[in-house]
């Protein structure tokens, strides 16, 4: 069970590399509004890194929260910015989890690395939701999953509802003022345009659902 599932860690990531890939230039498009315009960059740089770190765990035969915690290692070592940086603390914070208590069924499996995932950028980011960062897309996602695993909701009709939450919250940051990061001195400027790290956390969790079905 342990190497299919790491099996299937493997393949969602290398297809938020692809998602990712496609959408760099949007996304360095979108922090370019308020921000220095590197986040497509960026992400591409760490999802890439994570995605051959897991590749190689996988291939050494360790487990998926073993595969889950290099990938959120090199993550944080290779994307660069405050996003790469949170990034691998969340993923990093998402295997552990993943590891601790692997009893659970799956959605109450996932529903706690996530929740671990997001408490872990919000501790060392610092945000709360209404500061426009990624954490306006990743706390409704957290939450969508943890109430339906608590309703016993199946797992593809949580994560679909989950990623409803998500997606409407990245758009709904358009609306928002950058009160932390890069995009602050020039908020203004970035009313209008959504929080690209919000946009690229609903993309990746889109992505992780598309392969982990397939
Ligand atoms: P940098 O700002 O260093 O160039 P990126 O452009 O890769 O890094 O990432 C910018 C994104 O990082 C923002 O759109 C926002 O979502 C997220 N972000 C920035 N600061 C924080 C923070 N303190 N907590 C959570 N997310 C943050
Ligand atoms: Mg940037
Ligand atoms: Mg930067």
């Amino acid at each position: 069970a342990d190497a299919a599932e790491a099996i299937v860690l493997v393949a969602a990531l290398q297809r938020v590399v692809a998602v990712l890939g496609e959408l760099e230039g949007e996304l360095g498009r979108l922090d370019a509004v308020a921000g220095d315009g590197d986040h497509g960059r960026g992400m591409v740089r760490g999802a890439g890194a994570a995605s051959d770190a897991a590749t190689a765990s996988a291939d050494a035969g360790h487990g998926a929260a073993a595969c889950l915690r290099d990938a959120g290692q090199a993550w944080a070592d290779r994307a660069g910015g405050t996003s790469g940086v949170l990034w691998g603390a969340g993923v990093s914070a998402a295997a552990d989890a993943l590891g601790a208590r692997p009893a659970a069924d799956p959605l109450t499996r996932a529903a706690r690395a996530v929740r671990a995932g997001v408490d872990a950028v919000a501790a060392l980011g610092g945000a709360r939701p209404g500061d426009k960062t990624m954490l306006d897309a990743a706390e409704p996602f957290a939450g969508e999953l943890e109430r339906a695993a608590a309703a016993g909701v199946p797992l593809d009709v949580a994560w679909r509802d989950a990623l409803a939450a998500a997606d409407a919250a990245a758009s709904a940051t358009a609306g928002l003022r950058p009160r932390l990061g890069r995009a602050r001195p020039l908020a203004e400027r970035s009313v209008g345009t959504p929080d690209p790290g919000a946009v690229s956390f609903a993309a990746v969790l889109t992505a992780v659902w598309s392969a982990a079905r397939a």
